[in-house]
C-alpha cells in the first residue's frame, strides 16, 4: 500500500523559495572584492537569482549543462548557486588554487558552457581561455564600472550586472527530477587526474536537513554564519544551503582571509558560527592574542578538512570560550560525513579525557553508515584500538565520478574513502593514517605524483618521491626525496626552480632530500609508510 503524502520533489530552489517567503528580511553580508561590504536580505538574494535564471536562459543554458564559477565566497556567487540549479543546468565550482593547465582540463572534461568569475581570477580567465578549445562565455562578476577599470580590452567578457539588468525578476523554478544533477565539483584528493562528483538535487537536500541537525553542524535562525571554508570547496560545506533552510545570517569573507580581516568581519557581525580548515584559524588566532582581544559573539567554530590539533581546541575553548566541532568529510560525501558532539554521558568529561574526544574526527550524522576493513576487506572491531581503511556509504556518497572510466570506486556498495581509522566503542572515527597518495596542504589537495613526474624529467634525477610531512602551519608540506645520476652534484636549490612553472607554485616542495635509495615493497612499489615514518617530521 502506498503512502497518501503530497509527492513533492527535493530541490535546491526550495530552499530559496523558503528562505524569501520565511525569512525574507535575514541579512547576507559581503565583503566584495572590490574591497567594499555589501548587504542585502534572502528577499534580494531570491530576486537577484530569479533574474540571473532568466540571463541563463537567454545566454541558451540547457538543463543538465554546466555553468561554471570561479569565485570567492560571496553573494553574487550565492545567486549563481541557486540560479543555477534552481533552472536545471548544474553548478560546476572551479578551484581558482589549481595550476592552470588542471583549470582547463577541468573545464574542458565538464564542458562548461559558461564561467562566471571574480576579477581577482581575470588574469587566470586570460590563461585559461588561450587553452580551452572549445569557446566559452565568460562572465565578470561584476558591474560595469569596475569592469571598465579592470578590463577594458578584453572584448570577450560579459559583465554580471549587464546581464542581470536587463532580465524580468519573475521566474518559475521548473519542477525537475529530484535525482538530477545541480552541483558538480572536482576533488584532486585521489590518485590520476581530478575527478568529478556530481550532486544531485536530493542528495544536497538530503544533506542540508542532516548538516543543520544539532549534533550535526548545528545552525538555526539565530546564527550568524561565517562560512570560510570556501564555496569552490564541496559548496562550503553546504553552508550556503544550511542558511537557506533555516533561515541564519550569512556572512561572506570574500578574498580577505587573513586574520584581521576575519576577525573584524566576526566582531561587526556579530558572528556566532563559522567554518574552515585549521590553517585558517591558525591566523585568526594569532591575530586574536597578539592584541589581546576576544570575541564577543562567537560561540562555535566548525574545523575540518584536516585534523584538528588539539592545541587549537584548547585555545578556542579555554582562552576564548568558542566551542569546536571537529568535522570530517570529503567531496565524495557532500561533504559532512562524521561529526565530534558529545554524547550524554561525555559531557561530565574533563581536561585531557575531553579533549581526546575531541581530538576524534566523530561519529555519523543520520545518513552515512561508516565502518573500517582489514586488508581483506573483513569487518574490524570498534574498539578504538584496529585501524583499517575507512569506507562509508549513504545517500549523500558518490557512488561514480562524472565522466569517469565508467569503474565504479564502489566495493561491495561502499565508497572507501582512502582514509584509514578506529571507530570507538560509542561509534567515534578517529583518522590515523591515509592509503591514498596525496598530500592535504591548508586545506587543500597536491598530487604527490605530479610532483614526482615532473621532478624525474630533470636529466640528473634517477628517481624522486614525494611525501607528505607534518608542518605546524600547513598541516602538511611536500617533501621530494631524490637519487640523483651516478655523480650528479644537483642542487635541491637547481631541481626546485626546474619545478617552476611546471606546477602551481604553492605546491613546490619546501625541501629536497637527497638520499642514496628509496626503500622498495615486493612488488618495486615504493614504502612511502615507511619514508614517512623516517622523513615525516622533517618541518617541524
Ligand atoms: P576533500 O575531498 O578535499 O574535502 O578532502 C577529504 C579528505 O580530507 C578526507 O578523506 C581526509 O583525508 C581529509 N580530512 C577531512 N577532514 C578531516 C579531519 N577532520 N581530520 C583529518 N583529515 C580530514
Amino acid at each position: 500500500m502506498q503512502g497518501l503524502m503530497m509527492q513533492q520533489p527535493l530541490l535546491v530552489a526550495s530552499l530559496l523559495v523558503h528562505a524569501d517567503r520565511h525569512h525574507g528580511d535575514q541579512e547576507i553580508v559581503s565583503r566584495r572584492v572590490e574591497g567594499d561590504i555589501h548587504r542585502y536580505r534572502y528577499r534580494d538574494l531570491a530576486q537577484r537569482a530569479r533574474r540571473m535564471a532568466n540571463a541563463l536562459a537567454a545566454l541558451g543554458i540547457e538543463p543538465g549543462e554546466r555553468v561554471g564559477t570561479l569565485a570567492w565566497n560571496g553573494y553574487r556567487h550565492m545567486e549563481l548557486y541557486f540560479a543555477v540549479s534552481g533552472s536545471g543546468a548544474v553548478l560546476h565550482t572551479l578551484n581558482p588554487r589549481l595550476h592552470v593547465d588542471q583549470l582547463a582540463y577541468i573545464i574542458e572534461h565538464a564542458e562548461d558552457r559558461v564561467v562566471f568569475f571574480d576579477l581577482t581570477f581575470l588574469p587566470l580567465i586570460e590563461s585559461i581561455a588561450s587553452r580551452v578549445k572549445s569557446p566559452k562565455v565568460f562572465v565578470a562578476m561584476t558591474d560595469r564600472e569596475h569592469m571598465e577599470q579592470t578590463c577594458s580590452g578584453s572584448s570577450m567578457l560579459m559583465c554580471y550586472e549587464d546581464l542581470i539588468d536587463l532580465q524580468s525578476d519573475e521566474f518559475d523554478w521548473p519542477l525537475l527530477d529530484e535525482n538530477s544533477a545541480s552541483s558538480l565539483c572536482y576533488t584532486s584528493g585521489t590518485t590520476g587526474n581530478p575527478k568529478g562528483v556530481l550532486y544531485s538535487h536530493r542528495s544536497t537536500l538530503l544533506h542540508t536537513y542532516a548538516a543543520a541537525l544539532p549534533d550535526s553542524l548545528n545552525c538555526s535562525a539565530r546564527d550568524v554564519i561565517l562560512p570560510v571554508v570556501p564555496m569552490f570547496h564541496v559548496n562550503a560545506w553546504g553552508l550556503p544551503y544550511i542558511a537557506c533552510m533555516v533561515g541564519a545570517k550569512l556572512v561572506f569573507p570574500g578574498p580577505a582571509l587573513d586574520g584581521q580581516s576575519l576577525y573584524e568581519l566576526i566582531e561587526t557581525e556579530q558572528v556566532t558560527l563559522s567554518a574552515g580548515v585549521p590553517t585558517v584559524w591558525q591566523g585568526l588566532l594569532s591575530h586574536v592574542a597578539e592584541r589581546d582581544g576576544a570575541f564577543s559573539s562567537m560561540r562555535r567554530t566548525i574545523i575540518g578538512g584536516a585534523p584538528c590539533p588539539t592545541a587549537m581546541t584548547v585555545q578556542f575553548q579555554e582562552r576564548y570560550d568558542v566551542d569546536v566541532l571537529h568535522a570530517w568529510g570529503m567531496t565524495e560525501l557532500s561533504p559532512v560525513g562524521t561529526v565530534c558532539s558529545f554524547k550524554a554521558h561525555q559531557c561530565a568529561l574533563s581536561g585531557n579525557d575531553r579533549y581526546a574526544v575531541q581530538a576524534k574526527q566523530g561519529r555519523s550524522v543520520f545518513g552515512i553508515d561508516m565502518k573500517i576493513v582489514d586488508p581483506q576487506g573483513d569487518e574490524l572491531a570498534w574498539d578504538g584500538k584496529a585501524a583499517g581503511d575507512l569506507l562509508v556509504r549513504g545517500q549523500w556518497v558518490t557512488r561514480q565520478y562524472f565522466r569517469g572510466d565508467d569503474v565504479s570506486p564502489l566495493r561491495d556498495g561502499w565508497f572507501p574513502t582512502g582514509d584509514v581509522a578506529k571507530i570507538d566503542a560509542d561509534g567515534f572515527m578517529q583518522i590515523t593514517d591515509r592509503s591514498k597518495d596525496v598530500i592535504k596542504s591548508g586545506g587543500e589537495w597536491i598530487s604527490s605524483a605530479d610532483i614526482e613526474n615532473v621532478a624525474c624529467l630533470h636529466p640528473q634525477v634517477t628517481m624522486a618521491v614525494c611525501i607528505a610531512a607534518r608542518h605546524p602551519k600547513w598541516d602538511e608540506r611536500p617533501l621530494l626525496l631524490v637519487v640523483r645520476q651516478p655523480g650528479s652534484m644537483l642542487t635541491g636549490g637547481e631541481l626546485l626552480a626546474f619545478l617552476d612553472g611546471k606546477i602551481a607554485k604553492w605546491w613546490k616542495p619546501d625541501a629536497v632530500i637527497f638520499v642514496e635509495s628509496v626503500p622498495l615493497g615486493a612488488t618495486g612499489k615504493v614504502l612511502k609508510r615507511q619514508l614517512r615514518e623516517q622523513y615525516g617530521n622533517y618541518y617541524l
